[in-house]
């Protein structure tokens, strides 16, 4: 058990963006920023003893939703579910290459036998339990959702007491705070005032999920999550709990 945000956790789900897998304007992998995810992921288990499952995003690589306007939707998301596996594997390689215990293992929502295990709650479960890392790649398996959608559900299925979200803002704030000078930072954020206030936290499936089942979500930014993982209080905390500002 480990304490942040005044909350206690036993299993973590980190939605990692794909942006977590490179430098700030830059496309595709950059290994050694990988490497320095994994150092913090590592470094974050051996002082929590946290169990760990990751989704990993794939937008360093291809969203869907950037395809031209003649793709075929579908195909494009699964064009986009693919990166998020090749995301995947590159963790996987990495966390198990700096960790000798090799623990970090990379489950697929969509088969790809040659390349990693296909995803099954029981046996993910049974890993969480012996304290190996499961990263989840290929999304939900299905086109028109978001990998913020598979962290939702599979934290909901496989027990976990929090996400942990990297984002491209440092929280969550009362407007655009590119727009508006006046903007405020949400230290404590209720789930029906994200909601009333049209706040975004998550795409709207993940969020109703989160909600239903009251996981909290911690919303940061992607490049401060080695400082999350190191205990500093930053983000957003979207809870059941009392609106709090910073
Ligand atoms: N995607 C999908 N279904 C899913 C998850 C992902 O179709 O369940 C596709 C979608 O095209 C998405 C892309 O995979 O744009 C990459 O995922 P996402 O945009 O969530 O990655 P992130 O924003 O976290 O980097």
């Amino acid at each position: 058990m480990y304490m942040t945000h005044d909350f206690t956790f036993k299993r973590v789900m980190i939605k990692l963006t794909g942006e977590s897998f490179n430098q700030a304007n830059e496309k595709g992998l950059n290994f050694d920023v990988v490497d320095a995810v994994s150092r913090g992921l590592l470094e974050m288990r051996e002082r929590t003893g946290y169990e760990m499952a990751i989704v990993v995003g794939g937008g360093n690589l291809y969203r869907g939703r950037e395809a031209n306007t003649q793709v075929d939707k579908a195909t494009a998301d699964y064009i986009g579910m693919l990166a998020t596996i090749m995301n995947g594997l590159a963790l996987e390689e990495s966390i198990n290459r700096l960790d000798k215990k090799r623990t970090a293992i990379l489950m697929t929502a969509i088969q790809m036998n040659a390349v990693a295990e296909t995803f099954y709650r029981k046996t993910a479960l049974a890993r969480l339990e012996k304290n190996r890392i499961v990263i989840l790649a290929g999304g939900t398996s299905s086109p028109f959702f978001t990998t913020d959608s598979a962290a939702a559900l599979r934290a909901a299925e496989l027990n976990c007491n929090i996400i942990l979200k990297c984002s491209t803002t440092d929280g969550v704030y009362t407007s655009d705070p590119d727009q508006n000078s006046e903007a405020q930072k949400y230290k404590y954020l209720n789930y029906q005032t994200a909601l009333e206030k049209h706040l975004k936290v998550m795409d709207s499936n993940a969020f109703a999920i989160c909600q239903n089942e009251k996981i909290p979500i911690l919303v940061f930014k992607a490049e401060d999550l080695g400082r999350v993982l190191g205990g500093e209080k930053l983000g957003t905390m979207v809870a059941d709990v009392p609106d709090e500002m910073f």
